[in-house]
């Protein structure tokens, strides 16, 4: 009898999981989709969820990776959301002033939202994101 470890079999079981529970929903957008999965599966160093976007709904969007590491996602999935795309402005907790316990005025940073709201969707076979997602500004990081 085959005997293996337990975390070769949990890997086993996520690898199945990720593999039959992954689809983009109809018109879901890349940066939806990747952002859905990240947060339920995690990432695992590599650019299997675009890349499985883009094999099931964008398979003429060949320069995709080229297209993530110009924009600073470079190796893995998870890097989109820190280097390319954050939530839309619009869904961001304003900078506001608060009052602290001991009476000092406070300037609360903008915050970002926990959960961005359902895909606003996309044209099928694009990988442009939809409105929920809007460019890092890249010297933000320079
Ligand atoms: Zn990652
Ligand atoms: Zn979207």
């Amino acid at each position: 009898m085959e005997r293996i470890s337990i975390t070769e079999w949990a890997e086993r079981i996520l690898h199945d999981a990720a593999s039959t529970l992954i689809t983009p929903t109809a018109g879901e957008c890349l940066v939806c989709f990747v952002a859905r999965q990240v947060d339920e599966f995690g990432c695992d160093g590599t650019h299997r969820f675009a890349v499985h976007y883009r094999d099931s709904v964008a398979p003429r969007a060949t320069g995709l990776l080229v297209r993530l590491s110009a924009m600073g996602a470079c190796c893995c999935d998870c890097e989109m959301f820190m280097n390319s795309y954050e939530p839309a402005a619009r869904l961001w907790t304003p900078a506001h002033e608060s009052v602290s316990s001991d009476d000092v005025d406070e300037w609360e940073d903008p915050e970002p939202p926990d959960t961005v709201p359902p895909c606003e969707t996309t044209r099928r076979g694009s990988i442009k994101p939809c409105g929920n997602w809007e460019r890092i500004p890249r010297s933000r990081y320079r």
